[in-house]
């Protein structure tokens, strides 16, 4: 057994070592174990500080879970846009891929607990069906393997994956979601790495939410995969007491940068059954990307998005830079609130904006004088973003 499968089996998980470890009453870890149990390995454990810290609250049942009952249990709609087991197939070109139920850490603010936990709610029965309808599916160049965490197949299961991926012609790109270079580093190995490079392009995207994550071993594991030839991408989830805060955020993602992963998405936290007590207001993620883009490198700087209730995919959503915009010129503010005028240019298979019929046009395609456009710009009074 390698050391990462050990310290799986060492994980805090029973209602009996959560009252005790965590002063958990009974009746409280009992219906929250029927809940969504939990999985605590003890590198992840050793990373908790104080009760209540931005590591406990990820990783600790809490007794919050029990009051939002009525949030969905699949707020994505993966369960309704799957057209076999195992696969979720919503965007044109791209599939998810879930291989395993299994996890190295169960986050308490998971959006798939569904499918996450006892072996017999994601069934690697399904595994031939999802290869024959990717095998079909010609217009599928992107397949993400999740779950559960893929990194929790052995080496000989996940390379059998990724050997039959490798032999559809029209699969370019192969991404990996894991948590495990954050929650259980010990299984980034040489071998490991060794494996997945045979299959390049491989992506993996990992998942550390808050900067006491990155530690001398989950550094070493993402520099190991880095060095393999795997860019490594990370998601975050905005959560209430874990990373509501800039100061945090621009700590981690810079920290990111530092051991070579580069920031993809932060996330508003999904509308999730057990997980209402994570979600803060859109205005604070808003102002966190408020005060992160000019104040630290655009490498840095990921999207923020939602991912939209009912199967919508992930929508971007930015602070209001453009306070005018016409068919002439787009008036914008900077990070410092400085204004700047950025001359249009017409482009023929581009109409203008707001030209005909629009609401500066004046219905005959033509646009209405420049000063009177000017006119209608109206200065937003803004805040402080240093204060913020
Ligand atoms: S590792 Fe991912 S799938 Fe597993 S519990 Fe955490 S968020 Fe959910």
């Amino acid at each position: 057994m390698e050391l990462w499968q050990q310290m799986v089996r060492d994980s805090v998980h029973t209602v009996d070592e959560l009252v005790e470890k965590f002063n958990l009453d009974r009746g409280v870890a009992e219906e929250l174990d029927e809940f969504f149990q939990a999985r605590i390995n003890p590198y992840y454990l050793g990373l908790i500080r104080q009760p209540g810290d931005p590591i406990w609250l990820q990783c600790v049942p809490d007794k919050k879970e029990l009051e939002d009952f009525d949030a969905k249990e699949d707020p994505l709609m993966e369960d309704a846009m799957s057209p076999v087991p195992n696969i979720t197939h919503r965007y044109p070109d791209r599939a998810l891929f879930l291989t395993t139920s299994q996890c190295g850490l169960y986050c308490r603010f998971c959006t798939r607990k569904r499918k996450v936990g006892n072996h017999d709610k994601i069934s690697m029965r399904g595994l031939e069906s999802a290869f024959k309808y990717l095998e079909q599916h010609t217009e599928i160049r992107d397949v993400i393997l999740s779950g559960g965490d893929p990194l929790m197949l052995t080496d000989t299961m996940l390379e059998k994956i990724l050997a039959r991926l490798r032999q559809i012609p029209h699969i370019e790109i192969i991404r990996i979601g894991s948590k495990m270079p954050c929650v259980l580093p010990q299984r980034i190995t040489p071998k490991l790495c060794d494996m997945i490079k045979k299959y390049h392009p491989v992506y993996i995207n990992t998942h550390f939410n808050h900067p006491w994550e990155i530690t001398p071993q989950s550094s070493k594991a993402c520099e190991m995969l880095a060095n393999a030839g795997i860019p490594v991408g990370n998601q975050m989830v905005l959560m209430k007491g874990v990373n509501d805060d800039a100061d945090v955020v621009k700590e981690l993602l810079q920290k990111l940068l530092k051991i070579r992963v580069r920031p993809y998405y932060m996330y508003m936290a999904d509308e999730t059954k057990g997980a209402n007590h994570f979600r803060t207001s859109i205005e604070t993620g808003i102002k966190i990307i408020e005060a992160l883009r000019g104040h630290t490198s655009g490498l840095a700087i990921p999207h923020f998005v939602i991912d939209a209730p009912g199967g919508g995919g992930k929508i971007p959503l930015l602070p209001n830079y453009v306070l005018h915009h016409d068919a002439d010129k787009i008036v914008l503010r900077n990070y410092q609130n400085k204004i700047f005028s950025y001359k249009n240019f017409k482009d023929k298979n581009n109409p203008p904006r707001n030209g005909k019929n629009g609401k500066n046009g004046n219905g005959n395609g033509k646009v209405k004088p420049k000063e009177m456009v000017i006119k209608k710009i109206e200065l937003p009074v803004f805040e402080d973003i240093e204060s913020n």
